[in-house]
């Protein structure tokens, strides 16, 4: 069995420590690279574990980072390059979303849109095919009017980013500018979403950039064909859904699917399945930890 595992944001270095320590029990670490050959160049893996984190908030780099290094584990950071620059946006729209009222939020969004919406959790459904531009427009007004202060930069910066690339262990991949649903953007825009941020990244870097995670990442869902086709007309070579099953040969290596592992909720079920006998092990450092 072969894996991806996807993680967002971990403030708990303990538990997440932890959680590499029993994964590498289990699973032998690869890199994006062993991916990449994997499906490219016939390379055999066996109980691989690629572990992948999503967005680039700054905890991939204060906990995530300091923890992979600790223990020589390779992996890949998703991130946009728009957001890392700070270039007309400190934040991802979700990380908005938290830091407003979301009842009061929900009833502007109501009140502004005709769409339907019914909640603003972050799932693709909820937004009834609402552009990206328009959700951060209505989040924008919304701050706007009840006069709420300016969330500061929750993400790495450039400087954060180059010394990671530098550094060599943690790959750099791409993840759109703006984290829109790719499926509600028009061809053009979801060009743009893809090439922009691959392409701002080499130049960033110095490199071309190989891997890309879609945004929530369901297939055929949050992302399709039309995605898959753009990409296969850059210098990317493996994209990551967030399906959540092992990879095998079976799959698109444009749509590789991950686990997501969120320290929360949903823990106990995900971490059994991914840890199979280590899983009351790890129920208890979570229990504890509560
Ligand atoms: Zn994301």
């Amino acid at each position: 069995m072969n894996r991806v595992i996807m993680f967002h944001t971990i403030r708990d270095k303990d538990w997440f420590e932890r959680v590499v320590l029993l994964l590498g029990k289990k699973y032998k670490f690869v890199s994006a690279d062993d991916v990449e050959d994997y499906y490219y160049k016939s390379k055999n893996l066996k109980n691989a574990c690629l572990l992948t984190v999503d967005d680039g908030d700054l905890t991939s780099f204060e906990v995530i980072y300091p923890v992979l290094k600790k223990h020589n584990v390779p992996g890949v950071f998703f991130v946009s390059p728009k957001i890392s620059r700070r270039d007309g946006m400190l934040n991802f729209w979700f990380q908005e979303i938290e830091n407003c009222d979301k009842d009061k939020l929900l009833s502007y969004f109501k009140e502004t849109s005709n769409r339907g919406i019914r909640s603003l959790s972050l799932n693709r459904a909820t937004f009834n095919d609402m552009p990206v531009d328009e959700i951060i427009e209505r989040i924008e007004e919304y701050k706007f009017k009840n006069n709420i202060s300016p969330l500061p930069p929750q993400n790495m910066n450039e400087e954060h980013i180059k010394l990671i690339d530098a550094e060599g262990l943690v790959k750099i991949g791409a993840h759109t500018m703006t984290h829109p649903f790719l499926s509600y953007e028009t061809d053009e825009r979801s060009k743009s979403e893809i090439k922009d941020s691959l392409l701002d990244l080499e130049n960033m870097l110095g490199h071309p950039i190989k891997y890309f995670a879609y945004p929530n990442g369901l297939p055929n869902e949050d992302f399709g064909q039309r995605e898959i086709d753009i990409l296969k007309k850059t210098k990317c070579r493996i994209a990551f859904s967030t399906q959540y099953k092992n990879f095998s040969k079976r799959d698109n290596p444009y749509s590789i699917p991950r686990f997501g592992v969120t320290y929360g909720n949903e823990n106990f079920i995900m971490m059994k399945l991914l840890l199979g006998k280590y899983y009351p092990k790890i129920k208890k450092i979570i229990t504890a930890l509560g």
